[in-house]
């Protein structure tokens, strides 16, 4: 009889059912008659044995070894049938040899004849470099507290002291961080001290400069005044001799007023006591003023001067007195320092609205590049020897600097031994009850490029002079070498070239001047050449601009992906260069589309109708990649499939429509289905228009583009 499906069934399980554990022989070997009752091991303590992480040896009453676990035997590499025929004695020994410091096995000896011997210390083997064991030896005892036998353990505790030694050091690093700081507070609060002193010093200094200029300059004024009465012959006739006199006299005395009142102007904007009153003025106005104060001073010299005043300008605000004085101050300079040739004020304006540009410009001795600086210190004067040629305190251009920083501004100087120089300084428009804020490095220098006077004295980089009818091209590198090649290289060329030598000067030339092509080295200081690129692709203004990456770091992908428009490595020679220039010149003609499709085929047949017309096209192949690209780039228009995974159709519209970098871009969809209600509600925004496959032809979609750009004009 064939057995039914339940016996079968039954029968199986009966096969398989499995056996009984059975007394799994332990792992350590016991002679039984020679255990004790009391350390006879049942199976928990045994599992517990075999498993313990710590080394294991249990001696009985006789001193013979009756248990070992595994991790004993793998650890001193002892089989647990030799160990197991060993008594206490014999493995003392072998520990002897083994341990790094068999002393304290000696010393243990002694005392191991007691059963009630304990110990636990720390212990290392010669076999085990390194590695810290935790060493415990103590005796078993039976349910009546009588000595049963003894145990050994040894535990690895090498990860523990370990981070014991880092706790410890991290310890004393933060003790010594701690000590630091503390020092740290204590020099601060004394140099809030010696700050309070200071101040209180500065103040005291600045008091007694005010009263003591009061006090000099009554009797000055009294001086003046009368040699002036005597100069008029308002009390009678003078001889010749005695006018001369006289004049010396008021000389003298003028020289010391103005000595007095620049230690005054001095000492009142050290301790921000100077009065400033913003007004507007008129520019050709106040250019007439400086004009006739300046003529008595020129009378005694040979100098041309001259006033050149931008036609734009015409209303300004500022403390006009302030600035009367500084400019009198670099004129005066200007006559000084000047034997022959001629002088000159230029007046323009800047990039910024409302900021205005004052150049005094000489042809006389010029300052060399290591006084720059010195120059605007109090007290400073590049000749200040006793036997020096030209006269003065060296207080004029500190309180000159001072007063333009006053006003928001700053100041530079251009200069060349035996050429002449060129103090340029810009002003921005404050009212009053403005607060002056200063201008940002950015925009100073910004305001320094777009507006450096062309004075036949200095052939830098910075003078620039920016031909309407020529593109503009910025060159970014910091080495002068690849500057100057590729200067050569656009020699006589349609270029305006402009040229950063650093990532932040790059960011606020581009923005300053919006040039057509900017080439760009990666490696730069402030900040290098892909933050510049990914800094100009946020910002609208700048967002349009092709930017060529010239370098030797080769990384196209990273180039490319953040929105590079070309990639040359260097070397790059002139024919390369100039040839890729054109065509990124070409392309920017060209309006630019994208394609977003998943599927490639669709979208290459796409770009051909498009690339055989007048348009350059890009593709993305996802909805990410078309929001990242639209982002980056500006297109005239996308051309978006609905349908592709992960981000569809429907949600890059939603995207590109509520980013105000994207919102205004125009966007056709492509569309195989007849739009459901459902759909139509999905789609978002104002400037998007939907283009049925079914329709599909080359004229149709070039039809439809054109009326789309027309609509949006684009
Ligand atoms: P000073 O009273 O000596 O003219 P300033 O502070 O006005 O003091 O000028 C400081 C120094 O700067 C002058 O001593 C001179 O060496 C130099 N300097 C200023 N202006 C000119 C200039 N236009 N040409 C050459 N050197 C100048």
């Amino acid at each position: 009889m064939r057995p039914s499906q339940g016996s079968k069934k039954k029968n199986t399980l009966k096969k398989v059912t499995p056996k009984k554990p059975s007394k799994r022989a332990p792992a350590v070997k016991v002679k039984k008659n020679l255990l004790p009752k009391s350390i006879q091991f049942d199976p928990i303590q045994r599992t517990l044995m075999d498993t313990a992480a710590s080394a294991i040896l249990v001696i009985d009453t006789r001193g013979k070894i009756i248990a070992a676990n595994p991790r004993l035997c793998s650890l001193f590499g002892i089989e647990e049938s030799k160990i197991l025929d060993w008594n206490e004695s014999r493995w003392i020994e072998y520990l002897e040899s083994t341990l790094d410091n068999p002393d304290i096995i000696a010393k243990n000896r002694e005392q191991l004849d007691s059963s009630s011997y304990t110990c636990s210390d720390e212990v290392s083997f010669k076999a085990f470099a390194n590695r810290f064991f935790q060493r415990q030896i103590q005796p078993i005892l039976d349910s009546k507290n009588k000595s049963a036998g003894r145990l050994w353990k040894f535990r690895d505790v090498t990860y523990e002291r370990h981070v014991e030694v880092i706790y410890r050091d991290i310890e004393k690093k933060k003790f010594e961080l701690e000590s630091k700081n503390q020092q740290l507070q204590l020099a601060y609060k004394e140099l809030g001290v010696a700050q309070k002193s200071v101040d209180e010093a500065n103040t005291l200094k600045s008091q007694f400069l005010s009263n003591m200029s009061h006090e000099l300059r009554t009797p000055l004024n009294s001086i003046l005044a009368l040699s002036s009465i005597l100069l008029a012959r308002m009390d009678g006739e003078i001889t010749e001799e005695q006018e001369k006199q006289i004049k010396i006299i008021e000389k003298s005395g003028k020289n010391l007023l103005r000595l007095i009142n620049d230690i005054l102007d001095l000492s009142k904007m050290d301790s921000g006591r100077m009065d400033l009153f913003f007004a507007e003025y008129s520019i050709p106005e106040f250019a007439q003023t400086i004009h006739s104060t300046i003529q008595p001073m020129l009378r005694e010299t040979s100098l041309q001067f001259k006033i050149e005043i931008d036609d734009e300008l015409d209303i300004h605000s500022t403390d006009e007195n302030k600035l009367k004085q500084i400019i009198l101050n670099l004129l005066s300079n200007a006559i000084k320092f000047t034997p022959q040739g001629s002088i000159s004020l230029q007046i323009k304006p800047t990039k910024f609205v409302d900021v205005i540009d004052f150049s005094v410009i000489d042809t006389g001795i010029g300052i060399d590049q290591s006084n720059f600086d010195k120059i605007f210190d109090p007290f400073r004067q590049i000749d200040g020897s006793a036997t020096r040629r030209y006269g003065g305190t060296g207080l004029g251009l500190a309180v000159t600097k001072k007063m333009i920083e006053l006003l928001g501004g700053k100041i530079t100087v251009e200069s060349e031994l035996g050429k002449g120089s060129v103090f340029k300084f810009v002003i921005p428009s404050k009212k009053q009850g403005d607060n002056p804020k200063p201008l940002t490095e950015d925009q100073i220098n910004a305001m320094f490029l777009a507006s450096s006077p062309k004075n036949g004295i200095s052939d830098s980089d910075d003078v620039i002079a920016i031909d309407p009818a020529k593109k503009t091209i910025l060159l970014v590198d910091d080495d002068h070498e690849a500057i100057y090649i590729a200067k050569k290289y656009l020699a006589d060329g349609p270029y305006n070239v402009l040229t950063a030598k650093d990532g932040d000067a790059a960011i606020a030339m581009a923005k300053s001047y919006l040039p057509d092509i900017i080439t760009l080295d990666i490696m730069l200081p402030k900040k290098d050449g892909w933050e510049v690129l990914q800094d100009l692709k946020k910002n609208p203004a700048t967002l349009n601009i092709p930017i060529a990456i010239v370098s030797m770091i080769d990384n196209k992908k990273l180039g490319f992906s953040l929105g590079a428009a070309d990639y040359l490595v260097k070397p790059v020679t002139r024919e390369m260069f100039l040839k890729r220039l054109n065509k990124l010149h070409e392309s920017r003609g060209l309006k630019k589309i994208l394609i977003v499709d998943d599927d490639l085929s669709q979208a290459e047949l796409v770009e051909e109708i498009l690339e055989s017309d007048d348009f350059n096209s890009e593709v993305a192949t996802s909805g990410d990649a078309a929001i990242a690209m639209a982002r980056r780039n500006s297109y005239s228009l996308v051309i978006l499939d609905l349908l592709m995974p992960n981000i569809d159709g429907f949600a890059v519209l939603k995207n590109l429509q509520t980013d105000p970098l994207t919102e205004k871009v125009p966007v056709l969809v492509l569309t195989g289905k007849l739009l459901t209600q459902e759909d139509q509600k999905k789609l978002s925004g104002k400037h998007y228009y939907i283009f049925q496959k079914s329709m599909f032809s080359r004229e149709k979609l070039l039809e439809q583009i054109y009326l789309i750009l027309e609509k949006e004009k684009v």
